[in-house]
């Protein structure tokens, strides 16, 4: 098998194979950009090498081979003693992991090669310095000697300088830190830096395979949910170097602006430098656009291969480059990530200049950006003290304690405290405690930095390259020329703008939630920017949905809102919520009555209440369906705790008596074992079936409430849903005594009342029995809820804080399947009942009210399931459009 492809046999296409870096490489070589030679070890030998422990047996002669063309095109060898040829061997995934692998430059230097590298006088201290490189990236990475001992040494050395950055190194210096590096290598290792090339060469490839497996790339490929058996490409590539003097240097490059979508060059520059300088954050870099006046040559050329890129692709691209005495060379470029507010840009403007089609457009934008756009922000209205500035990273706006170490983000984030993490930079050490973190702080670095660059991909709030503010780590606080801010001390920070506050800032809506509470109304030319980028993405997926979409909502205020944010009727009106507060004492009575006249007059006092309710969501449904869900959870929930009852009782009996030995650690370890029933019991259809007039009293309230309406002229539509059938019988049973009412209330009031009576599929035997309970149901409801509760048998109540986090962390799901559909099991069943039901009953008309229909990934499911509408809470209506159009494409 081939394992190793030159820049020019790949292409974008093959990411799979070549890693999204090396296609991308590839792409670029072939259309004449200039990047700088070299070839890709593909992922399947990765995956030879993590399933076997060894490489391909054919690895290293394809690896020599290519590496002897390469030679041969270069006129030089691979570490030539007079004028070495150098490789950088990076890694690049199917997926972007940015900084979660390793990278070892500058290989094919050695003791004898610095010299030829070196050998004019002007590039003595660039030869030394690279070779430090090598050493320190080779010793760390490849020998395991930890990372931290290598930049001891280096502080160390600076610190005897006084020299503030690395650049102030002389020759001598960089000598001496080579040796002692070497030194610790072999102290820490027993083993030497090895000198020969080639082995440099071979063991690296090695270390960049095993680097998939490294920590921070698992906890990584955890939380995007990438799979772990995908293994990474090798790009192995001519070293160019941009840290060769002043007409040298190495940047970053947006063909937009990935924080707002603004079109233009954008980036970070850093002159006499190399790429890891600018990502890592530690010198500040410049905004790209001095380039111009450094190198206005470099710039111009630079400004055409983004454009070329941008019309290539056509999409935001970043790219890496490196000049190297005034020569561009393009390293890397992929389709960007950018903030939501600039996907929905992007995409329109990209719309607008006709590159792509306004369903691409749609195609491009998603839900959960969407929603996060409807997050809000925080008032600036009142006067507050700017604490410090910085580049505004990742928008947002967030609230937290300052900490100022991953492990204590970690620590008491999980103790449920909210933490801002404040860093100089941040390294793909600090993941856990970003993951941890609502906002990440860094008081270096540009918008490409570390920080910016993963916290953007997280969706985190993040502001880098605060400078005026200086991070303490050891003492645990920051200071500002006006404050000093020690751990625990509660910030805000506001990705939006790069703007740091004192104190908890209190939050303002943001726009685009506003643009949907007044309606989705199509927006004034002087609305911002970003609410008519939504509108019109919103237009273009309402156009293009198959599926309506209802909301789940139990009050007209909601109903209000649910229609404001587009929704097409409710899909779920929960009557228990109507149960509850000071109502419960009527409900109490019902329960507790000792014989039928008892219980008459507490359904008789519920029932004027009850049909108020009704009115209500009716009237702000009017001309909408409205699915009015039958009582559905068990009656304990609406009586006093049972533990309560019981302690009180244990008390009494116990008075005067001593506790048992161990009782206090018994009664923890009975409360921590404790397991709710999960809702298994006597709720749904069976308690409408046990509790006599509970069904009647109920339907009697919608029917009134219906003739109530039609009486001032409205339009209601109300329909009637069984909640938790699991046999046509029970569902019979009820639509019989549904169709009594009905009949008696359209007889009493003159006008006739006919409500769809439906059901939810929400057990594994209703879809199962799909076809027989089609016969009697006007309409299907998945109760995802309890359907996903069911059919892995999981309490919905408590197996979340119980285990999930385990289990996520062994693979058993990416997702809660609570959040996201679980496909194959419960979508299975879904799949089987709407086929069943569709085959018995073909006008039957089919939807999903549990809390996967407000979840981007599930609502494609239920378009591809046939679904004729999703049901969400009101917030996510405009997510569920949003994603129904794009699942339509
Ligand atoms: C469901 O089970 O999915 C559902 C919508 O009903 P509830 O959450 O009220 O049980
Ligand atoms: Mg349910």
């Amino acid at each position: 098998p081939k394992y190793v492809y030159d820049f020019a046999e790949g292409g974008r296409d093959m990411a799979d194979l070549l890693g999204g870096k090396g296609a991308n490489l590839a792409e670029m070589a072939g259309m004449g950009l200039p990047v700088p030679p070299g070839f890709t070890v593909t992922t399947d030998a990765c995956r030879v090498f993590l399933a076997t422990g060894e490489p391909p047996p054919e690895l290293e002669g394809q690896v020599a081979e290519h590496l002897a063309a390469l030679e041969r095109a270069a006129g030089r060898r691979l570490g030539q003693v007079d004028d070495p040829l150098l490789l950088s061997v990076r890694s690049g995934a199917r997926f972007s992991m940015p900084g979660m692998m390793e990278t070892i430059l500058d290989i094919g230097l050695n003791d004898l090669s610095v010299l030829g590298l070196g050998r004019t006088p002007d590039r003595e201290r660039f030869a030394w310095d690279s070779y430090r490189r090598l050493v320190q990236m080779f010793g760390s990475t490849v020998m395991g000697v930890p990372s931290a001992r290598f930049e001891a040494v280096l502080a160390g050395i600076k610190k005897q300088h006084r020299a503030a950055d690395d650049t102030r190194l002389d020759t001598c210096d960089l000598i001496r830190l080579v040796e002692t590096y070497q030194d610790l290598i072999l102290e820490e290792t027993g083993q030497e830096f090895p000198q020969d090339p080639a082995e440099q060469l071979q063991r690296a490839v090695l270390a960049v395979f095993t680097s998939w497996n490294g920590e921070r790339a698992r906890i990584y490929r955890r939380r995007e949910h990438i799979p772990d058996d995908l293994g990474t490409a090798v790009n192995i590539q001519t070293m160019v170097f941009g840290n060769l003097g002043p007409d040298s240097g190495s940047g970053v490059a947006f063909t937009r602006d990935p924080a707002t979508g603004q079109p233009g060059v954008y980036g970070d520059y850093l002159q006499n430098a190399q790429g890891e300088d600018v990502v890592a954050g530690i010198r500040n870099t410049v905004p790209l656009q001095q380039l111009e006046n450094l190198d206005p040559a470099s710039f111009v050329r630079l400004r055409d291969c983004v454009q070329r890129l941008e019309a290539h692709y056509r999409d935001l691209c970043d790219i890496e480059f490196t000049i190297e005495r005034g020569t561009l060379w393009m390293l890397q470029t992929r389709v960007g990530k950018r903030t939501p507010q600039a996907a929905f840009a992007i995409a329109g403007q990209l719309a607008d200049e006709g590159l792509i089609s306004p369903e691409e457009a749609l195609a491009r934008v998603g839900g959960h950006g969407l929603a996060r756009l409807m997050f809000p922000r925080f008032d600036t209205s009142g006067t507050r003290e700017v604490l410090a500035r910085g580049i505004p990273a990742s928008p947002g706006a967030a609230v937290g304690a300052a900490v100022f170490d991953s492990a204590e983000a970690v620590r008491r984030s999980a103790a449920g405290e909210k933490v801002v993490l404040v860093r100089q930079e941040t390294t793909p050490d600090d993941l856990p405690g970003m993951i941890a973190a609502e906002a990440v702080l860094t008081s270096r670095g540009g918008k490409t930095s570390h920080a910016a660059v993963v916290a953007r991909g997280m969706g985190k709030v993040c502001v880098c390259g605060a400078e005026g503010i200086a991070v303490d780590p050891d003492g645990r606080l920051f200071s500002t020329p006006a404050a000093t801010v020690r751990e625990g001390t509660v910030i805000s920070v506001d990705g939006s703008e790069g703007l740091v506050f004192q104190g908890a800032m209190p939050l303002a809506d943001s726009p685009v939630m506003r643009y949907f509470e007044e309606g989705g109304q199509p927006p004034a030319d002087s609305a911002p920017q970003v609410v008519r980028d939504v509108h019109r993405l919103m237009g273009e997926a309402d156009s293009a949905r198959r599926m309506e979409v209802r909301a789940n909502a139990d009050t007209p205020e909601d109903a209000a809102r649910a229609r404001r944010f587009g929704a097409q009727g409710i899909g779920l009106c929960r009557t228990e919520h109507m149960f509850l507060g000071d109502r419960r004492p009527l409900v109490e009575a019902m329960i507790l009555a000792r014989d039928d006249t008892e219980r008459e007059s507490a359904l008789n006092a519920l029932l004027p209440l009850q049909r108020q309710d009704f009115i209500g969501i009716l009237e702000a449904m009017d001309g909408l369906p409205v699915t009015i869900r039958l009582l559905d959870p068990p009656l304990h929930e609406f009586l006093p705790d049972l533990t309560e009852l019981s302690v009180r009782a244990a008390r009494r009996d116990a008075l005067g008596q001593q506790p048992e030995p161990r009782e206090a650690e018994l009664l923890a370890a009975v409360a921590r074992m404790h397991e709710e029933n999960p809702m298994l019991g006597l709720r749904g259809v069976r308690l409408g079936l046990v509790v006599p007039g509970l069904v009647a009293m109920q339907v009697r309230a919608v029917a009134e409430a219906v003739v109530a309406r039609k009486r001032a002229g409205g339009d209601p539509r109300a329909e009637i849903m069984v909640p938790l059938v699991g046999a046509v019988e029970e569902l019979r049973l009820v639509r019989e005594e549904v169709a009594r009412v009905l009949k008696r209330v359209s007889a009493g009031s003159g006008i006739a009342v006919d409500c769809p009576v439906g059901t939810m599929i929400e057990l594994p035997r209703a879809a199962l029995t799909a076809d027989r309970i089609a016969q009697d149901a006007d309409f299907f409801s998945f109760g995802t809820n309890d359907l996903t509760q069911t059919t892995w048998g999981f309490s919905r109540d408590d197996v979340e804080a119980a285990f999930f986090s385990a289990y996520l962390d062994k693979g058993v799901f990416p997702t809660s399947p609570f959040e996201t559909i679980d496909r194959e099991g419960v979508g299975r069943l879904v799949r089987i009942a709407v086929a069943e039901g569709r085959a018995a009953r073909p006008e039957l008309k089919i939807g999903v009210c549990g809390e996967h229909g407000g979840d981007p990934d599930s609502v494609r499911f239920f378009h591809d399931a046939g679904l004729d509408y999703v049901s969400c809470s009101p917030f996510r209506v405009p997510v569920a459009r949003l994603e129904a159009g794009r699942a339509a494409l």
